[in-house]
């Protein structure tokens, strides 16, 4: 079932390195999210304008939704170099200062995954950010010395799917935060018919509008079922994808009709068969259903809670009455009660 599920986590997969084609490449082509792309235009042209560099950007919000493709619109825009890459793979000082040192004027550097800077390296970042500047240490003991280094004007562009891990000192240092939302259901059937255009599949209406209500309203995953869909449309011998082989090929891959897959729903499932519809601790649930506890706080519980299925409480997760209306469960009296009686506060982020 391993495939299955994967089908619809928005982490990058290999597959999705021909994705690359179906990537926007600058702000007009870029669907949906219209307040953060009109905001950055005029940001983009500000900065040319001025001949300066952009200000640091913080991309936020769950996988999928575009941070990586904006950060390379945005140096597309500003006709820089982009350099890209990503907390996890600098573990030493000596890393960032070599990206660092080789930026050139203006250029932007895309610094994935933010949140999972050491705070060594991050002791690093916050001069460099403020001030271009770079404090490298020379030696060790007493002979130790700090030469600063003056580095070329440039732009961070930061992605998480966490801004709560983020210190707030890290966090200040951004001058234009964004946060990207899920998708409009209108945004991922353009997103649908733009990639089938691309892909060279035709496309009705319908089953546009059908993997759109289906993707978890994650152009990411819009993208991937889509391609599922037209093997199977191949495969059935159709001149194009209409609704019926959508819907088949979509209830072939246990997608169900809020988009949710397996993991989704064993997650619900075990929240309210096991722990008596919570509040359950996500640490439990993640023994429970056999997934890693980042895996279901950055990918499957935004989407749970963002859809009214899931509540995140101070004390656990607490399956929402939808959740039991959802998977057909009977939602007991006591249970509506104690949550009207706010016994089930929402957690605060
Ligand atoms: P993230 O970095 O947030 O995980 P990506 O930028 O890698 O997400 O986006 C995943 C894929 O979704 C991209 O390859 C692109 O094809 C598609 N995509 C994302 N946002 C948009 C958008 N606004 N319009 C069209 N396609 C998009």
């Amino acid at each position: 079932m391993e495939n299955l599920s994967r089908l619809v986590n928005a982490d990058r997969l290999s597959e999705d390195r021909e994705e690359q084609s179906l990537r926007p490449s600058n702000l007009d082509e870029f669907v949906g999210q219209r307040k953060i792309v009109d905001n950055l235009r005029v940001f983009i042209q500000s900065a040319k304008m001025r001949k300066n560099p952009l200000d640091h950007v913080l991309l936020a919000g769950p996988p999928g939704l575009g941070k990586t493709t904006l950060a390379f619109i945005i140096a597309k825009e500003l006709g820089v170099n982009l350099r890209a890459t990503s907390a996890p793979v600098i573990d030493k000082a000596g890393d960032l200062a070599s990206i660092l040192t080789g930026l050139e004027e203006n250029d932007v550097l895309f610094l994935d995954e933010i949140h999972r800077l050491s705070p060594a390296i991050e002791e690093i970042l916050y001069p460099a950010m403020e001030d271009r500047s770079l404090d490298i240490i020379i030696g060790q003991g007493v002979g130790a010395k700090t030469i600063k280094i003056n580095l070329s004007p440039f732009t961070l562009v930061g992605a998480t799917t966490r801004t709560g891990l983020l210190t707030s000192a890290l966090r200040d240092r951004f001058g234009i935060p964004l946060r990207l939302d899920y998708y409009e259901i209108d945004d991922l059937k353009n997103i649908a018919d733009r990639s089938a255009r691309i892909l060279g599949t035709p496309i009705s209406e319908e089953a546009a509008a059908e993997l759109a209500r289906r993707s978890r309203r994650t152009p990411r995953i819009v993208n991937r079922l889509l391609k599922r869909v037209a093997d199977f449309a191949v495969v059935e011998k159709r001149p194009s994808i209409d609704l019926e082989i959508t819907r088949f090929a979509l209830d072939r891959l246990d997608i169900d009709v809020l988009g949710l897959d397996e993991m989704d729903r064993k997650i619900l499932s075990a929240i309210i068969d096991k722990y008596d519809g919570g509040p359950v601790g996500v640490k439990t649930i993640a023994i429970s259903v056999g997934e890693e506890i980042d895996t279901l706080e950055d990918f499957y519980e935004p989407f749970l809670v963002q859809s009214g299925l899931l509540n995140r409480t101070p004390r656990g997760r607490v399956a929402t009455r939808g959740a039991y209306e959802h998977l057909g469960k009977k939602y007991t009296d006591a249970r509506g009660e104690a949550a009207e009686a706010g016994l089930f506060p929402e957690e605060e982020e």
